[in-house]
């Protein structure tokens, strides 16, 4: 509920004065139990913080995450650890989050360390379990990450994320460094997961195609704000805010004698430390109207999906 997450920084090193960056600017959703909610924009857009500041990585500057009807902002460390194992993360570069001086085994056994939970052979057991879960060998334990593939240094990032038995994950663009053969082994392993574990799903990518094939429903972003929100399938036949139409016009349609014309968005992302009044997207619109420069348009509900557009107002 109105998550924000500011950061401040100096203009310049000779000025005094601060900007702040509005990296995130008041989002309002909700992630459904056992969907998957993809959060879609160009990079700097705030996907990323975003997901961070809902796991309380980075702590919001302002308003509500919910879980369970329990708001996480503000919550006491005792509590917070009980909270902090339903809910983990998966990073997009699985070989920069990956401890290379560990083992396999040590790497997925540090959550249930950290937690105390279980002996060192039931430890050993549970890790065996996962490795077997995410499609790896029991052997694999005992090897370092940089023995492993991209793709199977991911699926040890996975078994890591599960060994707690979490109820929620963020995957923060978990596919993007993957060479595309393996990327939709990865997408079909978080699918079987979700599938098998009941899991619920925060997917952050910038890969429309990926996009399309693993969620329930997609949430575009530009600029710290979520412009349109629907059903994915709904959301892809028919894009109603101008920037996911401009988004999707590059992704190509399943049938070939179908045709969309490919809008080209004008200009820049502007700066998240300086976003244009009104409507932060009336920069590069093509529908821009004179009440888009001045008055910023509600997010709201029209013909079943959220949008932030003054068109539908
Ligand atoms: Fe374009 Fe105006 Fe809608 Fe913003 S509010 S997307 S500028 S039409
Ligand atoms: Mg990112």
């Amino acid at each position: 509920k109105n998550l924000k997450k500011y950061y401040s920084s100096k203009k310049s090193v000779l000025s005094r004065a601060v900007s702040h960056v509005k990296a995130v600017d008041g989002l309002n959703f909700s992630i459904l139990k056992g969907e998957t909610l993809s959060l879609v924009g160009e990079s700097g857009c705030g996907k990323s913080t975003t997901g961070r500041a809902i796991l309380q990585l980075q702590p919001p500057t302002e308003g509500e995450v919910l879980f369970e009807g329990e708001n996480l902002v503000g919550m006491n460390t005792a509590k917070m650890k009980k909270y902090r194992r339903n809910m983990q993360m998966v990073f997009q570069d699985p070989y920069a989050s990956l401890d290379p001086r560990l083992t396999v085994g040590e790497i997925i056994a540090e959550p249930l360390k950290i937690h105390k939970i279980g002996s060192n052979k039931e430890k050993n057991q549970r890790v065996e379990e996962l490795l077997d879960t995410v499609g790896l060998n029991s052997y694999h334990a005992k090897r370092y990450p940089h023995e492993f593939s991209g793709g199977q240094r991911q699926r040890i990032g996975i078994a890591r994320a599960l060994a707690l038995n979490p109820k929620f994950i963020v995957a923060d663009e978990p596919v993007s460094a993957l060479d595309v053969s393996i990327q939709s082994q990865i997408v079909n392993l978080f699918q079987d997961l979700q599938e098998r574990l009941n899991l619920t799903y925060l997917f952050i990518s910038h890969d429309l195609s990926v996009v399309k094939h693993i969620s329930d429903r997609v949430a575009v972003m530009y600029l710290g704000k979520i412009v349109e929100l629907g059903d994915k399938k709904e959301l892809f036949q028919n894009p109603m805010h101008p920037y996911t139409k401009a988004l999707l016009s590059a992704v190509p349609l399943p049938n070939p004698d179908v045709r969309r014309e490919r809008i080209m968005l004008k200009g820049d992302v502007p700066s998240p430390s300086n976003p244009p009044n009104g409507c932060t997207f009336h920069s590069r619109c093509s529908a821009c109207m004179d009440i888009c420069r001045t008055a910023k348009p509600e997010f709201k509900e029209v013909e079943g999906r959220l949008i932030a557009c003054h068109l539908y107002q």
